[in-house]
């Protein structure tokens, strides 16, 4: 079971990733990338989605497991187009030669940039500097979590570092302290679905349930991070009318697969620029790499000038 989860993952992210390599980025699709394009690719990763289901997962699964591209699939979406999935490869020599090319990065490749559909409420573009200083945007998703959520914020505290928490109404219910520490030490939250589903696979009284729900918590959120990242003109319609804009990432630090710390922290710089949105998680499994990395990343930033904010749109 676990491996037909992860071909059809892998399917899915190959395709995605494909077509995601010549979109556009965040930023600069506030605007939109090219409509039908767009739609028929969250369609297709969606598609693919339907047998990983996501809410029950406790353990290693990462509770954004969708995008997670398992290793093998970082370099074949990249690749050319000559690279074929594993089953369909003829048996001759094209394999093993084109392998070399597909070059593993010292890094590993941080998801292909997210990008938010036609329809959506988006973010304005985010803020790049504040008081002179570059801003890099850190979120932490799937908590809060009674282990690690605590860990993450004495990490932050220690770098006066201020981020965003995108969390799920049920681990809300069982930890309300904690997102009264959250808030205490001046990061915000933003709405991560109550259960995790991927919203594009319910009917829209469920989305709007799913999120209700933990607004009723929360006392109402602003922003929203669909589970997976998943979101398409309908669930786009629920938000609009809900008054939230979608917040996705830059950069997937991969901190769900467990890569080592080393690994996380590299992954989490290796796209800095002033404004960048970086995803990390504290909850949805084991995340002990993801604290240790996280002090290396801080000390990293401190040191390049750069101060850690929350997102605007999250308040
Ligand atoms: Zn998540």
């Amino acid at each position: 079971m676990a491996s037909m989860r992860s071909a059809v993952a892998v399917a899915g992210v190959g395709l995605l990733g494909a077509a995601l390599a010549f979109g556009p980025t965040l930023l600069e699709v506030a605007g939109v990338p090219s409509g039908a394009t767009a739609q028929q690719l969250w369609g297709l990763a969606t598609a693919t989605q339907t047998t990983s289901a996501p809410a029950a997962t406790a353990t290693a699964a990462p509770k954004t497991p969708a995008l997670a591209a398992p290793k093998a699939a970082a370099p074949k979406a990249a690749a050319p187009k000559g690279a074929t999935p594993k089953g369909a490869a003829p048996k001759g020599a094209a394999p093993k030669a084109a392998a070399p090319k597909a070059k593993k990065p010292a890094v590993p490749n941080p998801w292909p940039t997210m990008a938010i559909p036609a329809g959506v409420p988006a973010p304005a573009q985010h803020a790049t500097h504040d008081g002179g200083k570059p801003i890099a945007y850190l979120t932490f998703d799937d908590g809060p979590d009674a282990q690690w959520t605590p860990q993450i914020l004495s990490a932050l505290a220690a770098h006066r570092a201020r981020a965003t928490f995108f969390v799920i109404g049920e681990e809300v219910a069982r930890n309300p302290g904690l997102v009264r520490q959250i808030r205490g030490a001046g990061h915000t939250i933003g709405n991560h679905s109550y259960t995790h589903p991927w919203l594009t696979k319910l009917a829209a009284p469920q989305v709007t349930a799913e999120l209700a729900r933990t607004d009723a918590l929360l006392g109402g959120t602003t922003c929203l991070r669909p589970p997976g990242g998943f979101v398409d003109a309908a669930v786009g319609k629920i938000m609009a009318a809900r008054g939230s804009v979608v917040e996705l990432w830059d950069t997937d630090t991969r901190d769900w697969a467990r890569p080592g710390a080393k690994a996380i922290a590299a992954t989490a710089v290796s796209q800095l620029r002033p404004g960048v949105v970086v995803l990390m998680h504290d909850g949805g499994g084991d995340r002990s790499q993801t604290v240790q990395a996280l002090g290396k990343v801080l000390s990293d930033l401190d040191s390049r000038g750069y101060v850690v904010r929350p997102l605007p749109s999250c308040r």
